[in-house]
């Protein structure tokens, strides 16, 4: 008996932000696992079971849904924003290449969403319009260390950066540390986004400048963007300001 098991993205918040298509797949899927408050979003169906699980439990919960897709049911694993963006698709692929041979034979599709940086982009216009990177500041899954060394390499290299996890209960210290590493490389103007709980209710977007970016209220529901040199703020009367970066690049950074 073979099932079906369908990573599933939820994009970031609101149901607007689900596709067709993975809105079909939470239809058709017999069991849901996932993140406890992700699973909330999904609307309860009669006879489908549902399996919340905590932020932490990446692991077992990818391998506990690929065990019952093996069993011949058909299963959705939900993750917020897309699911290969920090997120459960990476899990799931990490699972079946550890795991028995039996997993490599089921029917496993990604249904991408979209994703936190491009939610908050685009309700400020287009700070990520040319060349950027996306940075996890999470030092759960790898050392600060490389965390710095990206961080240098992203701002030397002149990209915009989103910055995801920027900071939590367990590491809180993290996201000023690493605004102190990007000021090493960028001037104190350049422009960074806040945008908190984009595309819920409590949505919150702010713009500040590098050098007070320590003191801004962020949290495990905020995605930071950094500019770069060329970022721009346009203030406009009576709206909020625009923020982009520019498609032609005149200087080379060495
Ligand atoms: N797979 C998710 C990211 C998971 S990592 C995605 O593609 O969006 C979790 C981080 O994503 C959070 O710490 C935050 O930085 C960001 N994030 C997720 N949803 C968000 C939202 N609605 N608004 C702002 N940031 C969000």
């Amino acid at each position: 008996m073979s099932g079906r098991l369908a990573v599933v993205g939820l994009g970031p918040g609101d149901e607007r932000y689900l596709t067709l298509e993975a809105a079909a797949a939470l239809a058709d899927a017999q069991a849901l696992y996932g993140y406890g408050p992700y699973l909330d979003r999904v609307p309860a169906r009669a006879g489908q079971s549902r399996h919340p699980s905590d932020n932490r439990e990446e692991a077992a919960r990818a391998a506990a849904a690929l065990h019952q897709a093996a069993q011949g049911v058909n299963v959705a694993v939900v993750s917020g924003g897309d699911p290969g963006v920090f997120a459960m698709a990476a899990a799931i692929c990490e699972q079946i290449a550890d795991g028995p041979d039996s997993w490599r034979e089921l029917d496993v599709v990604f249904i991408p969403g979209i994703t936190a940086m491009l939610a908050v982009a685009a309700r400020i216009g287009a700070p990520l319009g040319h060349d950027f990177c996306a940075l996890s500041l999470s030092d759960n899954l790898k050392p600060w260390a490389l965390i710095e060394r990206r961080l240098d390499a992203a701002a030397q290299a002149g990209f915009a950066i989103a910055l995801y996890n920027p900071i939590s209960r367990a590491r809180p210290w993290q996201f000023a540390s690493a605004v102190k590493r990007l000021r090493r490389h960028l001037p104190p103007t350049t422009p960074v986004i806040f945008g908190r709980a984009v595309g819920r209710p409590d949505e919150c977007i702010a713009v500040t400048a590098l050098e007070t970016a320590a003191n801004e209220p962020a949290d495990m529901a905020t995605l930071v963007v950094v500019g770069t040199r060329e970022t721009r703020v346009v203030e406009r009367p009576g709206r909020s300001p625009l923020v982009y970066t520019p498609r032609a690049m005149s200087e080379v950074i060495a």
